[in-house]
């Protein structure tokens, strides 16, 4: 018997789930004569900004210029420092390296691997780059801490950019990510929460003018056409993806919940796999599973057992942001570097069952650890 082979993201699944809805999408897309920035988008941005429960929404090519226009927009300018943390994809980095600001790391919680607040503050008063912006990452689906972050950029007059790329409905004490900052980027690659089927992003923020420069900027810096108020780009979201991410946007809420039964049934198994760290939730935060993340000092072996197994774990991130030969710096974050050695996804994504998981539990119950 050839056992199914578990994937950490199955994008293929997600458009197979939706596949009817998705065809009437796309066939009423081909047939509009509408291909980049029209109605589909526009009803998109509106549905979003319901989601968010009001605010606004600019949809743009991709997280990583999501992210970038976002800063650009609150203000960011070359030669800026922009707090971050380095254990996140090469995307966030490369956002702030796009602007000629310069990634200023923070280190993390060890307990959530989430941007601490109390690094951040020794960051944001002794950082040699003065810091004109904050970017926390909400990883793999946990908000990092948005109370204190905000509190403590807003004491100092200092923007705070959400990177919700890996939390679309997550939430913090009660309130969305995405919309405790001065503004927030997402993401729509195919394998995030909610995905598209190609490329996409966007910006939100409850700041019209915030909102307003985005949609200048993702498009020539015109403010009408053919008129460019400032010096802009192409970042624009095409109608295709814009009506894929309409009818997967209706699924987000289901899919979030059937994440969170299959984290419930690992975490059930925590206390008889000991030999593994599992996931630290904090209180006010509403996880949505993006990925689900153990740890163990023997992370490789383990990555290598589960996949003889058909059970293919992922690793985000394995090398830390200032350890990247592209970005460098010559600091140490302990915690950071230690999470990177030890982390590992275990399959969670809406394509599979409780069954699934617990194939994936009676696996780890074989692994011996010393
Ligand atoms: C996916 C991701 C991005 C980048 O999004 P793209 O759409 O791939 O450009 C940025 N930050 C985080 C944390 C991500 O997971």
């Amino acid at each position: 018997m050839s056992e199914k082979i578990l994937l950490t993201a199955d994008p293929g699944a997600g458009f197979r789930a939706h596949a009817d809805e998705l065809r009437v999408a796309v066939e009423r897309v081909l047939t509009s004569g509408y291909y980049i920035l029209g109605p589909e988008v526009e009803a998109f941005e509106a549905e979003f900004s319901a989601y968010q429960g009001g605010g606004h929404t600019v949809g743009v090519a991709n997280g990583t210029e999501a992210i970038e226009l976002a800063l650009r927009a609150v203000g960011v300018r070359a030669g800026d420092g922009v707090a971050t943390v380095a254990n996140t994809v090469s995307a966030t980095i490369s956002a702030i390296e796009q602007i000629g600001a310069r990634p200023v790391f923070v280190e993390i919680d060890p307990a959530t691997m989430l941007m601490s607040p109390a690094a951040l503050a020794e960051t944001l008063t002794q950082s040699a780059v003065p810091v004109r912006a904050v970017v926390p990452v909400h990883l793999y689906g946990q908000p990092a801490d948005l109370g204190a972050i905000c509190a403590q950029a807003q004491a100092r007059g200092i923007p705070v950019v959400e990177d919700c790329a890996q939390a679309h409905g997550a939430r913090w004490a009660g309130r969305r990510v995405g919309t405790w900052g001065a503004a927030a980027a997402f993401s729509f690659y195919p394998t995030k929460n909610l995905g598209a089927l190609g490329d996409g992003g966007a910006v939100f923020s409850g700041d019209a003018a915030v909102a307003e420069r985005v949609r200048r900027l993702r498009q020539y810096g015109w403010r009408q056409r053919y008129l460019s108020e400032e010096p802009g780009r192409n970042s624009r979201l095409d109608e295709l993806q814009a009506a894929i991410l309409r009818v997967k946007l209706r699924h987000l809420d289901a899919e979030n919940a059937h994440r969170a039964r299959l984290a419930a049934r690992y975490c059930a198994a925590a206390r008889s796999l000991p030999g593994l760290v599992w996931p630290t939730v904090a209180t006010p935060a509403e996880h949505v599973w993006h990925q689900f993340v153990v740890r163990t000092p023997k992370r490789d072996a383990l990555v290598e057992f589960l996949s003889a197994r058909g059970i293919r774990a992922g690793v985000l991130y394995p090398v830390p942001a200032h350890r990247q030969p592209a970005y460098a710096q010559a600091i140490s974050l302990p915690a950071t570097e230690r999470a990177c050695a030890e982390v590992l996804s275990l399959p969670c994504h809406p394509g599979l069952t409780e069954v699934d998981v617990d194939r994936v539990l009676a696996a780890l119950k074989e692994w011996p650890t010393p």
